[in-house]
């Protein structure tokens, strides 16, 4: 189950200090063929980039010093997970990190397809536009040596996948191929599931078939019940969701700082509407709780008296 805990943490590059909502446990039941994990819950993406809202600096949990709490902390940006994701590629791209804007984009799109995957489970057009840079950064990331060895076989495989899903099937069964080549590279536990796990998806592809599947073709039954469910829970409100691009976000934040030059902005950080459920769960558990108690408690004392 995916939880959190809120904290107050400073933003590396204009030093403002934000409350985040920071991710402490989450888990899955099974993966796509790209590893996208189906999580159980709260989707988890939501809670792994935080912008800050008085820059627009994005970044993972490392990139922030958590410091006490502080009275008039501003609120992190709360935008789409894939809107973040895609400012951190950006960030990641600007200092010459291929490989981790490549899982950057990669997981704006897994976001995207949380929301949008259709009965036919094909791809929507914004994910494709991610995965088509994530292609870009991975590629340019194994180019430049900045995959690590033990990980090298399992992107190449990514890229087949990735071209497949994107139904760029010839260039895609080239990196299959390519993966099936590099056995010598793969530890023994690597090879036991990516090459079988390789010969299966350059089949489809070779079937002109872009569609996406589990990672174990046993479970069909949960992808299809995935789909029937069309969303996962989001922290997001589902309004906002895949409406707004990371340009339109950083002029959001850019008006709103020149707004605050004249209008000081302190506000509490408000609760997600799945936040205030869980509290009046948590209320209402409390008082049948004590209710009970009180019923017992009496009980006795009739019985006493
Ligand atoms: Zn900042």
């Amino acid at each position: 189950m995916t939880t959190w805990r809120v904290v107050c943490v400073k933003c590396p590059k204009c030093g403002a200090v934000f409350w985040i909502r920071q991710l402490m446990t989450c888990g899955y039941a099974e993966k796509d063929a790209d590893f996208r994990p189906h999580y159980w819950g709260i989707n988890p993406l939501d809670l792994m980039v935080h912008v800050c809202p008085n820059c627009g600096f994005a970044g993972t949990d490392s990139d922030f010093e958590e410091i006490g709490e502080v009275e008039d902390a501003l609120v992190e940006v709360d935008a789409p997970a894939n809107v973040k994701f895609e400012l951190l590629a950006r960030r990641y791209l600007e200092e010459g990190r291929y490989y981790a804007a490549g899982k950057a984009y990669h997981r704006a799109a897994w976001y995207v397809r949380s929301c949008t995957l259709s009965g036919d489970c094909q791809v929507s057009q914004l994910e494709e536009k991610y995965l088509r840079k994530a292609i870009v950064c991975f590629k340019e990331a194994l180019k430049r040596g900045q995959v690590p060895r033990d990980e090298k076989a399992i992107i190449v495989y990514l890229v087949g996948e990735l071209l497949r899903l994107c139904s760029e099937f010839e260039e895609s069964i080239k990196w299959f191929e390519k993966t099936l080549a590099m056995q010598d590279e793969m530890s023994e536990d690597v090879k036991k599931w990516l090459l079988p796990l390789a010969r299966r998806q350059k089949r489809l592809a070779e079937e002109r078939n872009p569609s996406v599947v589990l990672i174990n073709q046993n479970h069909r039954a949960s992808r299809l019940r995935e789909v029937k469910r069309g969303t996962f829970k989001r922290l997001t409100a589902p309004s906002t969701c895949l409406t707004i691009t990371a340009d339109e976000l950083l002029r959001n934040i850019k008006a709103s700082r020149q707004g605050r030059a004249k209008k000081p902005l302190v506000r509490q950080r408000p609760l997600s509407s799945w936040e205030i459920k869980e509290v009046i769960r948590y209320l209402l558990r409390m008082y049948n709780v004590t209710r009970k108690a009180k019923q017992s408690d009496s009980k006795r004392k009739t019985t006493m008296g």
